[in-house]
């Protein structure tokens, strides 16, 4: 009885995140390497929440995910959005970030938890930035990417010592998104003059 308990809440949990990535737009590869689900399952879970139900602003992507890093850097309001998403990814402890801002992946591989953590990082991202720029797939493959420390680092800012998503082969000047865009925005920018004074 017990068994069948668990294998039940095992596989609701496995079709809800399945639903709740489908709501994402991620790929059916992704969807099958968190939720273990078959191809075949996927599909008609889709056909038949989604494509019958009448919502079909929703649609359902093929194929590999986005592997270009230059996405992430090629302006500050995408460096900043991405930096945004690895603060989530470290919040949800999907990874670790160590002393030399090396970044470690925290799960072996993906499964039913780590699907659920990453949608609530995305949907936190997506709360923060009325602009979001990255979509699901983006953000899976900057999980994965900022993880290799390879093409994707961790940069210091000069000025507020704020760590940001840099891209390795590029140039850095040593400055953040946030304080790039201090004289456009400024809406992150200023945490000094945030500080309670004494
Ligand atoms: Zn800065």
């Amino acid at each position: 009885m017990r068994l069948t308990d668990d294998r039940y809440a095992g596989e609701r949990s496995q079709f809800e995140l399945a639903l709740r990535m489908i709501r994402h737009e991620a790929r059916t590869r992704t969807i099958r390497q968190c939720t273990g689900l078959s191809d075949d399952r996927i599909r008609k879970l889709y056909s038949r929440y989604f494509r019958d139900s009448g919502l079909t602003e929703i649609k359902r992507r093929r194929g590999k995910s986005p592997r270009q890093v230059q996405r992430y850097v090629k302006n500050p309001a995408n460096q900043l959005q991405a930096t945004t998403l690895v603060a989530l990814f470290c919040a949800g402890m999907l990874v670790r970030i160590d002393e030399d801002d090396n970044v470690h992946a925290c799960w072996p591989r993906p499964d039913v938890e780590f699907g659920h953590r990453l949608c609530r990082a995305y949907e936190t991202y997506l709360v923060l930035h009325d602009d979001a720029r990255l979509n699901f797939e983006w953000a899976w493959n900057l999980l994965h990417c900022i993880s290799y420390n390879d093409e994707l680092y961790l940069a210091e800012c000069a000025y507020c010592h704020g760590r940001y998503v840099q891209d390795s082969y590029a140039l850095d000047d040593g400055t953040c998104p946030t304080c790039e865009t201090d004289t456009t925005s400024g809406t992150l920018a200023g945490h000094e003059n945030n500080v309670p004074e004494e």
